[in-house]
């Protein structure tokens, strides 16, 4: 290969425009999403062969990976008969002796590695019969005294490959483009690089790509670690102080009201959730916006902390938006507030896509008209509305937005935050049943204030885990209707079907194929346990294809006991609260991330009687049922989080149904130490120099990789 470059390159620079990179070539880069200079240099090595010593010939042993240096001997080129493989025989020989080399399907071999010409040869050591030899080694010509090697005699790069291309091709590539390089500028500020001590950019590419040594090599790739931790918490905290100078509503709350809604509930508040209630109504007393996540473990009691946040707030006559990711929720937390505070005489009301009511006093729900509904929230009438995100749409306004609350949605879209908000920026309150590691919090979440409830309220019994075998699965089945016979309600979650592709692929296309998956399975399921395995008892569906009044009707048939069973997709997954429901079954639990597991779980153990969890796996393979396992034995969701993070890493934590989280966090996890240093550095900057100033280069770099991460 031969490059023919006349200026220095630049970063944007496309590969296309470097000349002698055929368009073969670019078509393979491509797939692996290497069309610029930037990218490819990006591409970074997964690992290094070391080849750093050169080994006399007879000091080789054999399955060792060794570089030795040379002069060719003897050549042949030989053809197996069986399968007309070509195949270069040549013999290399040092002063301590002398070693074959074999390369398969590779006869061109013979016009480079001529007889009398010094090479070096790096790979690994064979053994056949008694004879060691090379198989396959990368070859380098030693032209000069000066001869430098790429591909032998040093730490050589191994990068991800693809189909086509190979280390090698693109190991030459990046040796050309990193010495043609314009010389980068740095956006990491001096000192930082210093008290961190990290290597300066150009010498970090260098070194990432063609290390001398391992520690070189480590020392690069901490940088860049460190690269994306520094600018994603430089982000939040940017964010954060940006959001300080902010004007809000003010919301005092008044502290005999907060007494008299508390005490017309029906049990006491946790410690937790007093702690959490009260770091809330501190925030949004004051005239600046509060931007809070309340974490807390499924059935920890978060929706009443939230409701409370919005009386409050109705009180001093401003308006909540209460959203929920589906309409059941939407629907179960609507209820809720009527259940509990129908007393207050404040409009409350429910508005989804498909559905729209309001009551304003005890027992006095009215039927209201969506476009009667908007206009009574415009004028201000109705105080706090409930709904899934048809509440953000353009036409729903607000006369006097004070709080928003997010169900179930770790971070609100910076858009859709900026549709609610007018020319005052409400209080915000975002929650969690997530447990969500605190160094990935402090990482991801850095914007956002936290309170945590770590507690369940008292009486609550630990829900009884079992991993069933398909052996076991009719024993199962006899548990639970006797369970049912005595009054208790359950659900089955089935599987969800996820195909290699639809791992990849999130978009509009594989999301839908997954839904009707997802449905094909709950009817199969439905089918089978309605008709031959429990046609005695009351069953129903749910899934994402029902309308949205079916759904309703399932679910309140459910809540108020005149189903047994429910058969649904994963829609119950956040949320739903039905006391009675003592058992859940989940099919193909292997399928789900032990996040969403815990989720399902969570819909039992809500009441005095005993819960069940069964786990139905066809695997009998040891990580899953190391994996299931983890589940039995955690105390907590919090505990359960690091442990699947140490079993499966990050990424498999979160399962699909957290793509918004970006990719480099996840792999920042590995790394808590750096997450502390990068997070005081950023911290530092923040403080000094909020607008960054001083800082120009890093203000850019800051645009550009907001826009990569999709942080806007
Ligand atoms: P989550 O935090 O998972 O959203 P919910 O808000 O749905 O939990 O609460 C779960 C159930 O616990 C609800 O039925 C709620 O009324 C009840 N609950 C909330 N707080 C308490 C408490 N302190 N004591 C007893 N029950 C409570
Ligand atoms: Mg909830």
């Amino acid at each position: 290969m031969c490059y023919n470059i006349r200026e220095m390159i630049k970063l944007d620079v496309s590969l296309a425009n470097i000349h002698g990179i055929g368009p073969k070539f670019l078509a393979r880069l491509k797939k692996l999403k290497i069309e610029t200079v930037k990218d490819l240099l990006r591409h970074f090595p997964s690992r290094y062969e070391d080849f750093s010593t050169i080994y006399k010939i007879a000091e080789l042993q054999p399955n060792q990976s060794a570089t030795v240096q040379g002069v060719i001997q003897d050549a042949t080129l030989k053809r197996s008969w069986r399968r007309q493989m070509a195949i270069f025989e040549a013999m290399i020989e040092d002063e301590t002796g002398s070693v074959r080399a074999v390369w398969f399907n590779q006869p061109y071999l013979r016009n480079i590695l001529r007889r009398g010409r010094t090479v070096n040869l790096a790979g690994k050591v064979g053994l056949s019969e008694d004879d060691i030899y090379l198989s396959n080694p990368a070859y380098e010509l030693v032209t000069s005294k000066q001869f430098e090697a790429k591909h032998t005699a040093s730490l050589v790069p191994i990068y991800p490959e693809t189909k086509g291309l190979t280390s090698k091709g693109i190991r030459l590539l990046a040796k050309i483009v990193l010495k043609n390089l314009q010389s980068l500028e740095e956006f990491i500020p001096a000192e930082v690089l210093k008290e961190s001590a990290l290597p300066e950019i150009n010498q970090a590419l260098n070194q990432i790509h063609f290390p001398s040594t391992l520690e070189e090599a480590a020392e690069a790739r901490r940088r860049f670690s460190f690269e994306e931790l520094f600018l994603l918490q430089l982000n939040n905290l940017l964010l954060k102080s940006a959001l300080a100078k902010e004007k809000a509503p003010s919301v005092p709350a008044d502290l005999e009201y907060v007494k008299s809604l508390l005490a017309s509930l029906p049990f006491e508040l946790t410690f937790s959730q007093k702690r959490s209630l009260w770091e809330i109504l501190r925030d949004m007393g004051k005239p600046r916006p509060m931007n809070r996540l309340l974490q807390g473990d499924v059935g920890s009691g978060k929706t009443i902390i939230a409701a409370i946040g919005a009386l409050v707030t109705a009180q001093k006559k401003l308006q909540t938006a209460f959203m929920a990711p589906t309409e059941v929720l939407a629907r179960q937390h609507y209820l809720t507030l009527k259940k509990f505070f129908s007393d207050q005489e404040i409009g409350i009301a429910l508005l989804t896509s498909k559905e729209s009511a309001a009551f304003y006093e005890p027992d006095l729900e009215i039927e209201i008209k969506k476009a009667e509904l908007i206009r009574t929230i415009k004028n201000g009438e109705i105080k706090i509305v409930i709904g899934t995100h048809a509440l953000i749409q353009k036409n729903v306004e607000f006369k006097d937005l004070a709080l928003v609350v997010v169900d179930e949605q770790h971070r609100f879209g910076v858009q859709q935050r900026a549709a609610l908000i007018g020319s005052n920026i409400p209080h915000f309150l975002s929650m969690s049943a997530t447990p969500i590691p605190r160094t990935l919090a402090i990482t991801i979440f850095g914007d956002l204030d936290l309170s945590t409830i770590d507690e369940l309220p008292s009486g609550r019994k630990p829900i009884i885990t079992k991993i069933v075998a398909p052996a076991n699965r009719s024993r199962a089945y006899q548990f639970i209707r006797e369970q049912i016979q005595k009054g208790r309600q359950a659900f089955v979650i089935c599987p969800r079907i996820e195909s290699a592709d639809t791992q990849i692929n999130t978009d509009v296309k594989t999301d839908k194929r997954r839904l009707l998956w997802e449905v094909r399975a709950v009817k199969e399921e439905y089918e089978k346990l309605a008709k031959k395995i429990f046609p005695d008892l009351r069953v129903a569906m749910l899934h994402g294809k029902m309308k949205s009044e079916e759904k309703k009707d399932v679910m309140r048939q459910f809540s108020d006991g005149s189903t047994d069973l429910v058969v649904s997709t994963s829609v119950v997954e956040v949320g739903v609260d039905v006391p009675n429901a003592t058992i859940m079954m989940i099919e193909g639990a292997d399928r789900f991330g032990l996040a969403q597991l815990y989720q399902f779980r969570g819909r039992v153990g809500r009441s005095e009687h005993q819960s069940f969890c069964f786990l139905f796996t066809d695997s009998s393979a040891k990580p899953t049922y190391q994996r299931l396992q983890a589940l039995i034995e955690a105390k907590n969701g919090f505990e359960l989080a690091e442990k699947d993070l140490n079993i499966r890493g990050p990424g498999q934590f979160f399962g699909e149904s957290q793509t918004g989280m970006p990719d480099i966090a996840m792999r920042a996890l590995q790394n808590p130490d750096l997450i502390k240093i990068a997070r005081a550095a950023a911290l530092k900057i923040v403080q000094a120099d909020a607008d960054l100033i001083k800082y120009p280069l890093l203000k850019k770099k800051l645009g550009e990789f907001k826009k990569e991460v999709h942080l806007e």
